[in-house]
């Protein structure tokens, strides 16, 4: 083999490579989609805006954050919770970014990114609720949750309670606003907005936040190039500012 066709070769190998190795190497093609999935009723991680219709959310703009940072374009679509990991171990999805809590279990079938927010389960009851001022005062109560949810998980191990799963977190609370459950219990982020966003003229939180729950991103366990870059992303936003521009935007806060 001539030295001509030896190097045309190698070149097109290299070329190859930057085309398979994700976004970031962009000329005059399109930018890669990544798809991500998300579950959009639980603001505000995740929702639609009322008006446009869009999905919005600390959750949307971190991941679009990311996707910039590697040179791609977030296309986002939306499932039921307990939907995404099937769809992620399906390959219908490339990552999920949807409040979704690093637990050893999930561990087991997805591989998660570095923790992006910390967070915690809490309780929400009615007003006029005296009964129930902790998780122990949850026993023998009617309980609301979302299916497939750690506040879903942590809910049935409580003695004699009796768990309704809904499909979403606006289900449940309007299933404690209805009557039919003496208490939602949900990760206390979504809970607070919940409360501040009208919530609060029926409903309030009681007892302290229960366990410390890590986010995190999830992505498919085979695509291990995918999670580094998602890491390195992640971390030079937390570097540049960009993540903290969004948590203010979302929270009104700084980063505790
Ligand atoms: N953080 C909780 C979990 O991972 C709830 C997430 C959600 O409902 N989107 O189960």
């Amino acid at each position: 083999m001539s030295k001509k066709i030896i190097s045309a070769f190698l070149l097109a190998l290299l070329v190859l490579a930057l085309a398979v190795s994700g976004c970031g190497q962009q000329t005059s093609q399109a930018p890669k989609t990544i798809k991500i999935g998300t579950e959009a009723t639980f603001p505000p991680f995740e929702f639609q805006d009322d008006k446009t219709k869009e999905y919005v959310g600390f959750d949307i703009d971190l991941v679009k954050a990311i996707a910039k940072q590697m040179g791609c374009e977030a296309e986002i679509v939306s499932m039921g919770f307990d939907g995404l990991v099937p769809a992620l171990e399906a390959q219908q999805i490339d990552v999920i970014a949807a409040g979704m809590s690093i637990t050893p279990e999930r561990a087991e079938k997805v591989a998660f990114s570095d923790p992006y927010y910390k967070s915690g389960l809490s309780i929400v009851v009615k007003n006029s609720d005296t009964t129930i001022k902790s998780f122990k005062d949850l026993e023998g109560k009617r309980l609301a949750v979302q299916i497939g949810t750690t506040g879903a998980e942590e809910a049935k191990k409580i003695a004699s309670a009796t768990v309704r799963e809904f499909n979403s977190s606006s289900d449940a609370y309007m299933e404690l606003v209805s009557g039919g459950a003496d208490a939602v219990v949900n990760d206390h982020p979504v809970n607070q907005y919940y409360l501040v966003q009208g919530g609060s003229k029926e409903s309030k939180l009681v007892g302290d936040i229960l366990n410390s729950e890590d986010y995190g991103l999830a992505i498919n366990k085979k695509n291990t190039e995918l999670s580094q870059k998602i890491n390195a992303a992640l971390a030079e936003i937390k570097k540049n500012g960009e993540y903290d521009k969004i948590y203010q935007k979302w929270f009104g806060a700084k980063v505790q």
